[in-house]
């Protein structure tokens, strides 16, 4: 039977799926209010219109946003959305979880987020190349390397990366890789960035297998989303004798119980317009959401945010949950998935192994150097094992979810921060 969706009641707005957690682990913190109403409002809200001069002649206006969440622990840094559904709301929500995100990896960056209301699988590259400049043309005061540095997310990639680093150093009149990451590897792009989200959410799985005594070979597990994160880390998971039962993408959800090669499912999709639809090696199932709550040991949801809501959360039968997407749970559903004792790795230091790759990046455009895949893949792993230990420490100290102590860890450290920086 296919799960039923979440009604409009049971949904969530990213803002407040982030603030709800932000006020627990504050309060847990005893974080004063002064410090909490400065962490609390995001630093700067950029919105600006785009005039785009259209195949047809025409022009069209979109509305572009930034949010500088903080700067605090550095430049601010996070991915442009290309999205019909991008507004002020969740652009704020994502440019916060990016300063905890920072945070939790103790890299050297505040948070940020931008997107452009659009639907990018409508328009022609020309299309989505002039509104890509046309956005950098508007934040050429905003970017910088050293104030505020962008990178790909949900339908940008390393040719609008390409794009934007071109445009923002034809304003500066000298050529600015650190300015974005995530740029074509020519381009003075990272070896390793590519895979780098879904390799930390791999190194987060193995982390959390490990505490809860599971056998990796034994276990099974459902990747939802088949595009950069869902696919790389489904690939990296089933490399190492993980069994991927289901897999999914808008099209549907693809289920095979003896395991679906996803070498097999990525050709197919690459050679499919981008989309598992039609795949077949392994059963199309009655909804794409029955992936959430098939008979899978590990569940990744690796598409978009809200996925996990009151609607299915008890009907989950995962033991554990790696969230490779933003926001896939909402607070909603938070106790329900407690109660049920899952362990839920969070998305703020689940998915930071793409940040953490983008940050070298920053760091071998500067130094002018090109470091060998081996030196990037250690080091990250090096830096997700450690912040996924030091995360369980605190959920141990502090009696709570991994959820609240990586809120805890965030908080702290940009709290503490703030005050050494000061305030007049
Ligand atoms: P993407 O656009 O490459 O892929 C998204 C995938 O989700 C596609 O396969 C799409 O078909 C699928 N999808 C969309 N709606 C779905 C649904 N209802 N059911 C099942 N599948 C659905 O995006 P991405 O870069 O892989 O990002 C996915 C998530 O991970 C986003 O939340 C993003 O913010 C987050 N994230 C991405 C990175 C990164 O490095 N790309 C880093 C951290 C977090």
């Amino acid at each position: 039977m296919a799960t039923p969706s979440a009604s409009s009641h049971e949904k969530e707005n990213p803002l407040e799926s982030m603030m709800s957690r932000f006020d627990g682990a504050a309060q847990i913190l005893g974080l004063d209010p002064e410090t909490y109403s400065v962490l609390k409002n995001p630093a700067k809200q950029v919105i600006v219109s785009l005039p785009v001069t259209m195949d047809n002649g025409k022009v069209k206006v979109f509305e572009g946003y930034r949010v500088i969440h903080s700067t605090v622990l550095g430049p601010s840094k996070g991915g442009i959305r290309f999205d019909m559904g991008v507004n002020l709301d969740e652009v704020k929500a994502l440019a916060a979880w990016m300063t905890w995100k920072c945070a939790v990896v103790d890299i050297p960056y505040g948070g940020a987020k931008g997107g452009i209301t659009c639907d990018p699988r409508a328009m022609s590259k020309g299309e989505i190349e002039r509104l890509t400049r046309s956005y950098t043309l508007s934040m050429a005061d905003i970017f910088g390397p050293d104030k505020d540095i962008p990178a790909p997310d949900m339908g940008t990639s390393a040719i609008e990366m390409a794009w934007l680093m071109d445009e923002f150093s034809k304003t500066k009149g000298q050529t600015t890789l650190a300015v974005v990451t995530g740029k074509p590897l020519v381009l003075g792009g990272s070896l390793g960035r590519t895979e780098a989200t879904g390799r930390g959410i791999m190194v987060s799985t193995f982390a959390a297998m490990q505490k809860l005594r599971m056998n990796p070979n034994k276990a099974t597990c459902a990747v939802q989303g088949f595009g950069n994160v869902g696919s790389n880390t489904a690939k990296l998971l089933d490399e190492r004798g993980i069994k991927i039962v289901c897999i999914s993408d808008i099209s549907g959800a693809y289920w095979n119980e003896n395991g679906i090669d996803i070498k097999d499912a990525i050709l197919y999709r690459d050679e499919n317009n981008g989309s598992l639809e039609g795949y077949g090696n392994a059963d199309k199932m009655d909804s794409a959401d029955d992936l959430l709550t098939c008979k899978a040991g590990i569940l990744v949801p690796a598409a978009k945010e809200d996925v996990i809501t009151l609607a299915n959360a008890s009907k989950i039968q995962a033991r554990l949950i790696v969230e490779g997407a933003n926001g896939p749970t909402n607070s909603k559903a938070d106790e329900i998935i407690n109660e049920k004792g899952i362990t839920v790795v969070p998305d703020i230091l689940a998915n930071a192994g793409g940040v953490t790759v983008s940050y070298f990046e920053w760091v071998q455009n500067r130094l002018g150097m090109r470091w060998p895949l081996e030196r990037v893949n250690r080091r990250s792993d090096r830096i997700m094992k450690e912040a996924f230990d030091h995360v369980y420490k605190i959920s141990k100290e502090y009696q709570v979810p991994l959820r609240t102590a990586a809120y805890i860890v965030a908080i702290d450290k940009v709290a503490q921060t703030y005050k050494l920086r000061g305030v007049y």
